[in-house]
């Protein structure tokens, strides 16, 4: 079913919404991207005339319930963005009534799912080589399908817009499903538009197709990089794993990240890209700094000879410059991970020149998909993030759904 074919008149519908949205020592949103994101679905429910049960989880409460992590303080910003009263239920498994006594047009919101380990499913406090564990684990994924039950039981239809967690086979994201019949659960218009563009960079790419990779560590994208290197044309790679190429390859890194047992790892990869006829651009200089702050000192220098007590936080100039030349000619691109140190304004310049470049390969025509926090953070932080053509919700979702693997939350309603 799609949500557009649906009529909701009369119907109540659970919608599990991503409203993980960061909050200062106030409680009050710093950016509401999430919220705004869900809108176009919550709306077109409650327009046929259907009445709307809202849930989604807050940071990581581990199971306990924690007024930090409470939607209530995200309350009465949903009722202005919807324009209408919302109620709130502060025990998201004991909601029945309330939602029974929905109205069309009317609005629940329910408490934090995560107060409740068997959103996610996993046992707690028990380390996964006790020997108890799997019967703890087992007993867990009975309670967690009990509780997708409870909430399940709220609704005539189940709506996942929720593309974050989507990677996730939690209670709300993918075991209500199995409670609903094919023709009663639907993805949401933004889990809809996620899955597209994803279609989109796997399906018919056009070439050359370059994925830029960065971040801090070679270690936590190594899946995506050798997925990726069966795919792409070119291959990117920034960020603080430049320094653990340069050191595997007889480079002198100084003070710079570098993760001393990936050097081999490193190596196999600019392998793998040369049999595979992938063009593997690493850095060849950075700014060094000599020490971690916005104010540090800072020189240019090879990527290959760091001097001690220096380390290198952003691309180079010479870097930049190939980077740059190699993105602009790119039809099909994929960004995922600053250059640099982006947090500090003095080393935003790899990451910049990044985003503008895929501007104008955007504006040529090329299909650019941006995705992962600290990404989406550098295009509205340059306020590029209207100039390409997606920007992703998604983080470990965007890359588990790049790499090829099946996300439950989607598997869960499309049945794949
Ligand atoms: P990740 O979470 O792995 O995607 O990495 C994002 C983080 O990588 C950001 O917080 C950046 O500050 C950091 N990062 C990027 N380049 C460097 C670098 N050269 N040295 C240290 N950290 C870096």
């Amino acid at each position: 079913m799609t949500l557009d074919n649906y009529n909701f008149a009369g119907k109540k519908a659970i919608v599990r919404v991503d409203f993980n949205v960061p909050l200062d020592e106030n409680g009050k949103i710093t950016d509401d991207t999430r919220i705004r994101g869900a809108l176009p679905t919550l709306k077109k429910i409650l327009e046929d005339g259907g009445s709307l049960i809202i849930m989604s989880h807050m940071g990581k409460p581990k199971g306990k319930v924690n007024p930090k992590f409470s939607l209530a303080q995200i309350k009465d910003d949903v009722a202005k963005a919807l324009g209408r009263d919302v109620k709130f239920a502060e025990d998201c498994a004991n909601a029945g009534e309330a939602a029974a006594n929905l109205k069309p047009g009317e609005v629940l919101l329910l408490e934090n799912l995560r107060f409740y380990p068997e959103e996610e499913g996993k046992p707690v406090g028990i380390e996964k080589d006790d020997p108890a564990y799997e019967a703890a684990r087992k007993d867990m994924k009975a309670r967690q399908k009990e509780f997708a039950k409870k909430l399940a039981s709220y609704a005539d239809v189940y709506v996942n817009d929720a593309f974050g967690t989507a990677h996730r086979r939690h209670a709300s994201t993918a075991v209500i499903a199995d409670n609903f019949d094919a023709d009663n659960k639907m993805l949401g218009y933004l889990m809809e538009k996620e899955v597209k563009a994803v279609d989109n960079i796997l399906s018919d790419i056009k070439r050359p197709f370059t994925a830029i990779m960065g971040g801090s560590k070679v270690s936590t994208k190594i899946g995506i990089i050798e997925n990726l290197m069966d795919k792409v044309d070119n291959l990117i790679l920034c960020g603080g794993m430049t320094y653990t190429f340069a050191k595997a390859q007889g480079g002198k890194v100084g003070d710079s990240i570098c993760e001393n047992d990936k050097l081999g790892l490193a190596l196999d990869i600019i392998k793998k890209a040369k049999e595979k006829g992938v063009n593997l651009v690493l850095g060849t200089d950075c700014i060094a700094a000599d020490s971690f702050s916005n104010d540090a000192k800072t020189m240019v220098c090879s990527a290959m000879d760091i001097p001690d007590g220096w380390e290198g936080l952003d691309a180079g100039p010479e870097t930049r410059k190939a980077f740059q030349d190699v993105i602009r000619t790119a039809k099909t691109i994929l960004w995922n991970g600053p250059a640099g140190v982006f947090e500090f304004d003095n080393f935003t310049g790899g990451s910049r020149a990044i985003a503008e470049a895929i501007v104008e390969a955007t504006n040529n025509g090329a299909f650019s998909l941006v995705g992962g926090g600290d990404s989406v953070a550098c295009v509205n932080k340059f306020g590029l993030a209207d100039e390409v053509s997606y920007v992703s919700t998604g983080g470990g979702a965007l890359l588990e759904a790049i790499e090829g693997k099946v996300l439950p939350g989607v598997a869960a309603i499309k049945g794949e």
